[in-house]
């Protein structure tokens, strides 16, 4: 007897369809999985057999062989565990057989027929969407996340036996209703900017790399700040829009890294060390995960201490920074992730910390420094639109100074510019400037005869490459929307150009 289950396997981001066939013939106790499958779903078999055990759900004693179609897909993951278990239940008579495309089902079976959440369930829900298929079955706790694909009937299970009597109609799996993605909320774990006293310039700076989604880079001694701007940079985000939110949640799922929620509603701040590894950061493994880069996607990607990452890690990040995905190439074909972030990095401005503090001396170098430099190649900072100083503050004016503007003051700016550039680039199908390609900025991007003059002299005076010229429009037109300006003038052009220390 035959029988025929589907189930879902995870390739990037995206679910594809995968049918659980079972058979069973007469012959020698034996239990097979054929059709691609890594080494979770060969356990799938001792996880089932314990699970039907200890679910009084009887285990065939002849030769049970379950085949994954197609045969050429991977198989990862341990959410074959489910539908596997139902389908040798079918083939052997204990479930009635019903047509495949009725149902889905997900989920890792624990020995004791329990029913544990899996990876990728958001990503599984709007498979079945596309499929049209009514019924999709998940652990209970991955309903959250399936239940934001609207018009699909999610069934959430607390163990195998529940899933069974549901199957046989004998007791109805409770649904769970559709959520819309919730509405973002904001600053529940980020510092406030108003925490941040004095650097008037680089909370300046930060908002425009907020408005704009700008990369930026910040060079300052021990101490000045850098790090407390970084964590309150998220804070002067726009929330993101209900379509960011279902991308970074999906990228989530299938790295198991969703909240306990199930959703993601903040835009990411993802902080790896200097010591992660090219796979950590980018993405990788036999079975293609998510990296930094991705879970940082439409959030921030901060890089502390930036020159000691490895060198060649940061060279990875190249590619992603200019398309705004990740494509990892592997024997069996390729994956792409998402990872358009903002890039946002600092470092000491020597080895030792202190050369640009006005109290404490340098130690190093000129050889140290050199070499400390060159590990930021050149093509790495061309893509960084915004590059600052953050000199340490006195303590002593330190308590003299009054609190700075709070986030939320902030935010109504850089939302109010980010609403300017999404309704600016609706055809062109990008959300900020920094998205901008050099035709978009040639094409779209107005100026005035006085911030035209400016630029060229600036171009003239510092001999400035033509990246670096399209950099500063771009941030220009950053500064215009801030100021809620249709074209760019002398003054975005004049700050603009403040935003571009050396390294
Ligand atoms: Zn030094």
């Amino acid at each position: 007897m035959a029988s025929n289950i589907l189930t879902s396997s995870i390739v990037g981001l995206d679910g594809h369809r995968v049918d659980v066939e079972c058979d069973i013939s007469p012959g020698l106790p034996a239990f097979t999985v054929v059709g691609l499958p890594d080494t979770a779903v060969q356990e799938a078999r001792e996880r089932v057999k314990g699970a039907l055990r200890q679910s009084d759900l009887p285990f065939p004693r002849t030769h049970v062989t379950i085949n994954l179609a197609p045969a050429d897909l991977r198989k990862a993951g341990t959410h074959f565990d489910l539908p596997i278990a139902i389908s040798v239940l079918t083939a052997h008579g204990d479930l009635p057989k019903r047509d495949p495309l009725e149902r889905v089902l997900i989920g890792e079976l624990a020995l004791d027929g329990s029913l544990r959440p899996v990876t990728g369930a958001l990503s599984t829900a709007l498979m079945v969407k596309q499929l049209g298929i009514k019924e999709l079955i998940v652990p209970e706790g991955n309903a959250a996340e399936a239940s934001l694909v609207p018009d699909v009937d999610v069934r959430a299970a607390a163990t195998l036996r529940d899933v069974v009597l549901h199957v046989t109609g004998t007791q109805c799996l409770l649904r769970t209703e559709h959520t819309a993605h919730p509405a973002t909320t904001h600053n529940i774990i980020h510092p406030d900017l108003g925490s941040v006293r004095g650097q008037e310039f680089a909370r300046r700076a930060i908002e425009v790399a907020s408005a704009g989604g700008h990369n930026i880079l910040m060079q300052g001694p021990p101490g000045s700040g850098k790090t407390l701007l970084a964590r309150a940079f998220p804070s002067i985000l726009p929330p993101l829009t209900h379509d960011e939110a279902l991308d970074v949640t999906r990228i989530h799922s299938i790295a198991g890294k969703l909240p306990r929620d199930g959703f993601v509603s903040e835009r990411p701040f993802r902080s790896p060390h200097h010591t992660a590894s090219g796979i950590a950061l980018v993405g990788g493994g036999s079975v293609p995960r998510p990296g930094e880069i991705s879970l940082a996607h439409r959030g921030v990607l901060f890089l502390d201490e930036f020159p000691e990452f490895n060198r060649s890690v940061l060279e990875n990040l190249r590619q992603p920074l200019e398309d705004g995905t990740v494509t990892i190439s592997r024997a069996n074909g390729t994956v792409s992730f998402p990872a358009r972030f903002i890039l946002l990095a600092a470092m000491n401005p020597c080895p030792c910390g202190y050369r640009t503090d006005p109290d404490r001396p340098c130690s190093c170098t000129q050889h140290q420094l050199h070499q400390y430099r060159k590990r930021i190649s050149g093509p790495m900072l061309d893509r960084i639109d915004i590059s600052i100083d953050v000199p340490s503050v006195p303590t002593e004016r330190l308590v003299d100074l009054e609190p700075g503007e709070p986030s939320a003051a902030v935010r109504t700016r850089t939302c109010m510019a980010r609403k300017r550039q999404v309704e600016r680039y609706r055809d062109i199908g990008i959300l900020t400037n920094a998205e901008l390609t050099s035709d978009h900025v040639r094409r779209l991007i107005k100026q005035n005869d006085a911030s035209r003059t400016l630029l060229r002299r600036a171009v003239d005076a510092y001999r400035l490459s033509a990246r670096a010229y399209f950099r500063i429009l771009k941030v220009s037109r950053t500064i215009a929307d801030l100021d809620g300006t249709d074209g760019i003038e002398e003054r975005h052009v004049a700050e603009a150009l403040k935003y571009r220390q050396p390294i």
